[in-house]
């Protein structure tokens, strides 16, 4: 039953959220945590994968992120080396790129989900238009168990391309209700001459396929913080290779104590992102040691902030509601752009409209900051 409590946050919302504005942009969503639990649940099942069938409901204990099963980030991805397998090769990419694209359509403006993840809201704030999803292609290569080695099962270019395809016949089949742009993440827990390879596959691939349009970094910042030159310089040449002046770029970066602020800035002097996601610890550093020059780089440089609220509360990279608030005021009065976004909606069992009403709930947006975010992700998407 929902709470008359929740019922009046999600008024309250509607209220914030003018009619003429109620087509939104979302930019940061990993295929990886957009696939609904019960249909990763059938997909498990129909493809044999090993470790999926004990029990339904302990499939779903096991991948929900929530306080129990999410206290920091790394804790946080543990879960999706299950995930990336289910969604290994070209047929798997393919369907959950299509599911991802269907569930922001129908479920992104919706406050409530079902247990699984199934739509359960009859009256959506509003809809999303555009999405752009993101994941690492050699993540669903199926090598799992060969961690670190070069090798998988399937063929990445099969992937890439069929990953562009599901996301060109969605906006067929859509009308152009929503159009998706793809980017694709480097991994900080993968080995040079992985990373490598993936962005010569892009550098490849962006040329005949616009749905791709941009890159990332993400994964555990404890495996590789980007704290040494050497580190620095070798990613910096990956992303050149991979993204060059055409596609857009954005990074992980200072979501964890493991990157310190002379690290976050710079990894944005290196890696020259036109968006970061999740930059707390430019924040943290000002609040602790009066130390700005994380908030003072995203300020001159005018990068924009992709920040998932719930995503960022479950991993303690921000404590509370209240010290959101407190987030969202300091990128204000450094006069830095920011954006809301899910992360990962259905293992969160997340919409970005509940992310947004988590905020509202707890008065810590008001509707100027709510009314600029959803503008600056209009501004700030890759997609054209
Ligand atoms: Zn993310």
């Amino acid at each position: 039953m929902e709470s008359k409590q929740s019922k009046s946050s999600t008024n309250r919302l509607r209220g914030l959220v003018p009619r003429d504005k109620r087509q939104l942009t979302e930019l940061h969503v990993h295929l990886g945590g957009s696939v609904p639990i019960y249909r990763l649940w059938e997909m498990g099942i129909a493809r044999g994968i090993r470790g999926v069938a004990h029990s339904y409901h302990e499939f779903i204990r096991m991948l929900h992120r929530n306080q129990e099963t999410a206290g920091n980030l790394d804790q946080y991805l543990e879960i999706f080396d299950t995930v990336e397998l289910i969604q290994a090769g070209p047929e798997a990419v393919q369907e959950s790129i299509l599911i991802a694209i269907n569930g922001a359509y129908r479920t992104g403006g919706m406050t409530r989900l079902g247990p699984g993840g199934e739509g359960g809201d009859p009256d959506p704030v509003f809809s999303i238009n555009r999405l752009e999803l993101r994941f690492n292609p050699m993540k669903r290569t199926g090598m799992l168990f060969s961690r670190g080695e070069p090798s998988g099962l399937f063929d990445v270019d099969r992937i890439i391309r069929a990953a562009c395809e599901a996301a060109e016949e969605s906006e067929i089949a859509y009308r152009g209700d929503i159009q998706t742009g793809l980017l694709f993440c480097f991994g900080r827990d993968l080995s040079w001459e992985v990373n490598r390879t993936l962005a010569e596959k892009i550098q490849h691939w962006k040329k005949t396929h616009p749905k791709i349009v941009g890159i990332d970094l993400a994964g555990p910042e404890s495996s590789m913080a980007l704290d040494s030159e050497s580190d620095l310089e070798k990613m910096a040449e990956i992303y050149d290779i991979a993204a060059g002046d055409d596609l857009g770029r954005t990074v992980h970066v200072g979501e964890t104590p493991h990157v310190s602020v002379e690290t976050f800035v710079k990894t944005i002097k290196a890696l020259k992102p036109h968006r970061v996601a999740h930059p707390v610890t430019a924040a943290r550093g000002f609040w602790d040691d009066k130390d700005a020059r994380g908030l003072e780089i995203l300020a001159e440089n005018d990068i924009c902030c992709e920040l998932c609220v719930k995503s960022n509360v479950l991993t303690q990279a921000i404590r509370s509601a209240e010290e959101y608030g407190r987030f969202l005021k300091t990128l204000d009065e450094f006069g830095i752009r920011y954006t809301f976004s899910t992360d990962s909606p259905a293992l969160q069992m997340t919409t970005l409209a509940n992310e947004l009403e988590f905020l509202v709930e707890h008065e810590a947006i008001n509707q100027e900051q709510l009314l600029k975010a959803l503008a600056n992700a209009e501004e700030a998407t890759f997609i054209r």
